[in-house]
């Protein structure tokens, strides 16, 4: 009975708490369960007790379960968004034991739907790191090769909800960490439209980058969290909401959708495996054969989308970790006077990554270096975004690789900062544009050089706020893909 309740989408889930057939109490205890036995180091946190779910999942939902799209849901929520009176460190030291006065508006728009918090996920330390290996709690194991890495930063939320320990989870994608590790855990992930979703609760990285969005098990799960997600909210002065809301996705086919390839992030991309380079092109030939149209595209500045990302994410995440002084949160190392509480507490807090990337993000900001790089990048950023426009002018949509390389092993890229940086290589550029895409599992390919049979996936992005049509075309391909957990596309 409960390994059949595992296997339930959300959306399946749903129908049965609404017409009474399941009640939310059983499904919530059915995946508290799951959590517990958590191997894969996915989660930071967890309701494991019974009264303390019922408190954290809203009581009200339940007794007012009906007509709720999300009654009854449990949800894994990273690490990196706040929730009142539960621990929330972002994977990082200098917030342990921190305990938010309030929650993230997200989750709040989460929890009004009816889900309630299964449990908060581990995540790479204030999303910043691509495998998961950054975080201040030891790394997350993929489920398909516990010797791998889940990908990252929502790392956890990817493990969780590919390794059965929870039916769907919310991250945040600054430069690709919802869509890489959904496609390096074989999920569905997707980065809305920049201001779809409010920001507020959500502990910052890159401000001008940063969106919340799901990590389900399919697309139609994927929409129906955005439905409960997006919205104003007059505490993110940057979020809009979706105009008309998103529409639950029911095409069939591609007919009269054009599909752009833009040859700088597909064919002429280096460091793209051959596993995943097939898998890529099987499943273009497949949007023909679905009615869609495919034609070569270009999009010129995106091979610069790496650099100017690593000037503008650390320059902002410079500014947005100041705040973490010993005073205001968390960690508080006593000195002998207040400079060296300052200096004791950041030493001691912050890991090596995120010390890299304050000392970037400061040097780009300095006075004297200030045009050189932080305007620099800005400009490429405006370039990249141009070149979106353009190519939107043509094509419905633009169609990616969603990373260049499948699950790599533990410790591979530790060392090599760079060789870790380029596995964002074509997730960057989206984020830069503020534009939305999706990942789907597309199929399973081999490593370069031998190994186990892993997920690929599949990038669909289209112009700004044309989230409810990528869903909408995504749900068409995923159909015909037929992705199955244990084995692959059929
Ligand atoms: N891997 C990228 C980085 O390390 C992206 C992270 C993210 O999207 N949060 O910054």
């Amino acid at each position: 009975m409960e390994s059949e309740l595992i296997e339930l989408t959300v959306a399946r889930a749903a129908d049965r708490i609404r017409s009474g057939e399941l009640t939310a109490d059983e499904y919530f205890d059915a995946w508290r369960e799951r959590a517990a036995g958590d191997s894969l180091n996915a989660y930071l946190w967890r309701a494991d007790v019974k009264a303390q779910a019922d408190l954290e999942g809203s009581r009200a939902a339940q007794e007012d379960a009906d007509g709720r799209s999300l009654a009854g849901i449990p949800i894994a929520v990273k690490d990196i968004f706040c929730t009142e009176g539960i621990p929330t460190t972002a994977a990082s030291r200098i917030l342990e034991g921190y305990r938010p006065p309030y929650t993230a508006t997200a989750v709040r728009n989460l929890r009004r739907s009816g889900a309630r918090i299964l449990g908060k996920t581990n995540m790479d330390e204030f999303a910043m790191g691509s495998s998961n290996e950054n975080s201040g709690y030891g790394p997350v194991l993929n489920p398909w090769d516990s010797g791998r890495v889940p990908g990252g930063s929502s790392g956890g939320s990817a493990a969780a909800v590919a390794g059965r320990l929870a039916p769907c989870a919310i991250g945040t994608d600054t430069g690709g960490s919802i869509r890489q590790p959904a496609a390096l855990c074989g999920i569905v992930g997707m980065k809305p439209t920049y201001g779809a979703v409010s920001r507020y609760g959500m502990i910052a990285f890159a401000s001008s980058l940063d969106q919340c969005g799901p990590l389900t098990r399919d697309v139609t799960d994927a929409a129906l969290l955005m439905q409960a997600l997006e919205g104003r909210d007059p505490c993110d002065s940057t979020s809009l909401g979706i105009d008309g809301g998103i529409e639950p996705p029911s095409r069939e086919d591609l007919r009269g959708l054009s599909f752009g390839v833009p040859r700088e992030l597909a064919s002429e991309a280096e460091g793209i495996e051959s596993g995943v380079r097939e898998v890529f092109e099987r499943t273009v030939a497949l949007i023909e054969e679905l009615g869609g149209e495919v034609a070569e595209t270009e999009l010129p500045h995106a091979p610069h989308g790496i650099s100017a990302y690593y000037v503008l994410a650390p320059a902002e995440a410079s500014a947005n970790l100041a705040r973490y002084d010993g005073v205001r949160y968390g960690l508080r190392v006593a000195g002998e006077d207040l400079t060296e509480m300052y200096e004791d507490t950041r030493a001691r807090g912050f890991g090596a990554e995120v010390k890299r990337r304050i000392m970037l993000g400061t040097y780009a900001l300095s006075s004297g270096y200030y045009e050189a790089y932080y305007g620099r990048a800005q400009r490429v950023r405006t370039k990249i975004a141009e070149d979106f426009k353009k190519a939107f002018e043509r094509f419905d949509f633009v169609v990616t690789p969603t990373s260049p390389t499948v699950a790599f092993k533990l410790g591979a890229k530790t060392d090599d900062p760079l060789a870790m940086y380029m596995n964002d290589y074509c997730t960057v550029p989206m984020p830069l544009a503020g534009i939305p895409a999706i990942s789907v599992p597309a199929g399973v390919a081999q490593p370069d050089g031998g190994g186990p049979e892993l997920p690929v996936g599949f990038q669909v992005a289209g112009p700004a706020f044309s989230d409810s049509a990528i869903l909408d075309a995504a749900y068409a391909l995923e159909r015909a893909i037929g992705f199955r957990r244990d084995g692959g596309a059929e």
